[in-house]
């Protein structure tokens, strides 16, 4: 193992800082999930797959993680969408919900989150909340409605570091009667048709009956509240998230439980654009999931994803993915050609083999370490693959125990990014495809091209692909 130790970004210091989690090799996470009103995107996909290699990484160093990312499946959007079609609202949810689930299984990431709690469950711990937030004076109630006056929290600004006269010109929740401009819902009155929920809450002595539903923001405190109890390590989402969703989350949190920090470690991921502008369903510019999974392997979009550092923003396009399509298929071929190659007892490589695969163990670590530097540690992937794959020009045999040993630590390492999951590696190309391969290679090394896109020929005959790129040759079945 090696000795560099876990550094993260927080947004709340804006600085880079040592992890120490606040129960010991214990984590607790949280990270915003989805609305389920509709197919879930490729922006989407972006921030859980940013938040599953966080997860795997720490999981790699022994943390004890439970992560929770939540199902918002009350919220505006829902209700709206429903009506357009004439639907429940909860049946809209529960429809997109187990589509969700669905995609987030076919990215092969659904396993990485312990628990996904859903809003409508925690209607209770909602009123709890409210209740201790209108004991404090941090609550007042208008009409039907619960508001959150902003002004009474000092720090309300930590996090997002705006000035307060920057936050009128955000969104904000018109309603007459509210004591600051962007003084937030806690409890929202129901209109007719809406879904509804009755609480009662105790207010200056007299019990009031409200019908309605929670705020978006309070969900999310409520259910970490449920789980974790008032304060935990790490929150994360997409950096559009810092305000006003967890900005409120704080004020929310800290307010009524007295406890501060409320979360330790705030981390934002960056999100996905096309042509510069950030994929969205409002917007009408994205790709969902599904849509993209039906021309490509999962693993092609995590290659690409882990191929930006988590905090940037990635510009999307139909070349991007074609280059990390490229790369993974040379991952595959390179990996699959030392995998397969034949095995001694001992030979003279085992000491190199032993040192590629030392090297990349601390190198990976080092950029994970970093905090959670992908691009990095895919790039030490790669070199490494590539220098296990040149034995297999020398003709000689690899000890058995060494080729077994770097072979673990590759599959291992490729894992926490999401990558070689799958085990067509193992399958071996004939033999006389492999010498047409190799003669192909010689002869672009002497510059006669149109000989060699002849064996390209002969090759695919075999239902075997070959494309150049700059790593080398890549092959690949073409089934
Ligand atoms: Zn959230």
């Amino acid at each position: 193992m090696s000795e560099s130790k876990l550094a993260v970004y927080n947004t709340l210091s804006r600085s880079e800082e040592p992890f120490a989690p606040m129960h010991e090799r214990k984590v607790n996470m949280f990270v915003c999930g989805n609305t389920v009103y509709d197919d879930a995107h490729l922006g989407h996909a972006k921030t859980y797959i940013d938040f599953a290699i966080i997860a795997r990484w720490l999981r790699h160093l022994g943390y004890e993680l439970r992560y929770a990312q939540n199902i918002t499946d009350v919220d505006d959007k829902i209700i709206a969408r429903a009506k357009e079609r004439g639907i429940e609202a909860r049946e809209l949810a529960a429809t997109y919900e187990k589509r969700f689930m669905e995609d987030m299984e076919a990215l092969g990431i659904r396993k990485d989150v312990d628990v996904y709690p859903r809003s409508h469950d925690y209607i209770e711990t909602i009123r709890e909340q409210i209740q201790l937030l209108l004991d404090k004076g941090y609550a007042y109630l208008l009409e039907g409605d619960v508001y959150y006056d902003v002004a009474r929290f000092k720090d309300y600004t930590k996090l997002s570091r705006m000035k307060l006269d920057e936050l009128k010109r955000h969104r904000i929740e018109p309603k007459e009667g509210k004591i600051n401009q962007y003084d937030f819902s806690l409890w929202k009155a129901a209109k007719a048709g809406e879904p509804r929920w009755e609480i009662k809450v105790m207010h200056k002595g007299n019990e009031v009956k409200l019908i309605g539903r929670p705020g978006w923001h309070i969900e999310d405190t409520a259910m970490t509240y449920a789980l974790f109890g008032p304060q935990y390590d790490v929150h994360g989402g997409a950096n559009e998230l810092i305000f006003p969703h967890h900005t409120n989350e704080i004020a929310q949190a800290e307010a009524a439980f007295g406890k501060i920090p409320f979360v330790k470690y705030w981390l934002h991921s960056g999100v996905l654009n096309i042509k510069d502008v950030k994929m969205s369903k409002s917007l009408r510019n994205f790709i969902t999931i599904r849509d993209f999974l039906k021309n490509y392997d999962a693993e092609v979009f995590r290659l690409l994803v882990c191929s930006t550092h988590y905090r940037k923003d990635i510009d999307y396009s139909d070349a991007l993915v074609k280059e990390a399509q490229k790369r993974l298929r040379y991952l595959y071929a390179a990996f699959g050609i030392f995998f397969n190659m034949s095995e001694a007892g001992e030979s003279d490589n085992d000491r190199k083999i032993l040192e590629i695969s030392q090297t990349l163990e601390n190198e990976f670590a080092k950029a994970m370490n970093s905090d959670f530097n992908t691009p990095l540690a895919l790039s030490k992937l790669v070199q490494a693959v590539k220098a296990l794959r040149e034995f297999s020009g020398s003709n000689e045999k690899i000890g058995k125990k060494a080729k077994e040993n770097a072979a673990k630590i590759v599959l291992n390492l490729a894992n926490v990014l999401g990558l070689l999951e799958s085990d067509r590696y193992k399958e071996k190309m004939p033999q006389e495809v492999l010498d047409l391969i190799k003669k192909r290679e010689a002869l672009r090394a002497e510059k006669k091209f149109a000989e060699a896109d002849k064996i390209r020929d002969e090759v695919k005959k075999h239902g075997v692909a070959i494309e150049d790129t700059e790593f080398g040759s890549v092959w690949y079945r073409n089934s």
